[in-house]
């Protein structure tokens, strides 16, 4: 068993499962920070920003396992494969995942490999960019005056489901909407047409505000407020990529009042110039 005194001096053979935060390296833990100290060998995906990857130690060995380039990521099961191989070789894993590894990161079915495979491993939480990225735009996902709850959700799910469809079936829009005054949406671009649908068939008004936050956390980070109506449009015409976290409710308007980070309000007026060709 591991302390906390010892987990991020990492033993061969072992591997820290650990969240990156969403980008910027202040929200990197010093658990993680450790651990790149203390690892030999680092298995990361896309959503580690460039920023943290440049606090990664020249002699440590790199494995990128994420989307690059349009290109689908390798499966789960491969990734799953390269962590036991990398462990069973006796190398010290350091497993580093966007956000936090337990938050639609799959990093369950990771440990539940790696304790199938009895290799020691340890888990390091990261922040998550559903409670980050809306901070960074200057977003409270909870106010004592609008919500006592907030409901987190993918908008996504794979592979599609019998009707074509990547909206998540097990999921009750029309509830949820009515359910949760404000709602924190990963991987939601694509699909926020029909889920913004959904919510209005639920009793969602239309004007209903939506932040859509791309790059969060990141000099990237970009702000677009929409709401349930235009949402659709305006994604299509600024041509809003992933990845981005989508706010949904009235605590979106306290952005007029606490926006601080950078200049990163992206509008119909200036997206044309402001977009970005990255990924
Ligand atoms: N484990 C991650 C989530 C992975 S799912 C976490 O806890 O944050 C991938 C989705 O996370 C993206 O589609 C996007 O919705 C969100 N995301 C992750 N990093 C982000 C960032 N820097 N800016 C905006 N959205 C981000």
């Amino acid at each position: 068993m591991h302390t906390v005194d010892t987990y991020t001096s990492m033993a061969p053979g072992s591997v820290i499962l650990a969240g990156s935060g969403p980008g910027d390296p202040n929200l990197l833990t010093l658990g993680v920070y450790k651990a790149l100290q203390a690892c030999d060998t680092l298995v990361y995906d896309a959503l580690v920003s460039p920023e943290i990857m440049a606090l990664v130690p020249a002699s440590v060995e790199q494995h990128f396992v994420g989307k690059r380039g349009g290109h689908p990521s390798i499966g789960q099961e491969a990734i799953n494969a390269i962590l036991v191989q990398l462990a069973k070789a006796g190398k010290k894993v350091l497993r580093l995942k966007g956000g936090d590894p337990f938050v639609f990161g799959r990093g369950g079915e990771e440990a539940y490999c790696l304790s199938c495979e009895g290799i020691p491993f340890s888990i390091i939480p990261g922040v998550t960019a559903g409670v980050a990225g809306p901070a960074y735009a200057g977003i409270p996902i909870t106010h004592r005056d609008v919500n006592a709850n907030v409901a987190f959700l993918t908008g996504h799910e794979s592979p599609t489901n019998a009707a074509g469809e990547t909206v998540p079936t097990t999921v009750d829009w029309e509830s949820v909407g009515a359910a949760f005054p404000v709602i924190v949406l990963y991987m939601g671009v694509k699909n926020l047409p029909t889920i913004a649908k959904r919510l209005i068939a639920g009793g969602r008004s239309g004007e209903t505000p939506v932040a859509l936050i791309r790059w969060a956390t990141t000099p990237r980070q970009q702000t677009m407020i929409t709401t349930l109506n235009r949402a659709a449009d305006d994604i299509s015409e600024c041509k809003i990529k992933p990845p981005s976290i989508v706010v949904i409710g009235e605590v979106v308007n306290y952005r007029d009042h606490l926006s601080w980070f950078a200049d990163d309000t992206l509008t119909r007026d200036n997206c044309k110039n402001k977009l970005r060709d990255d990924e």
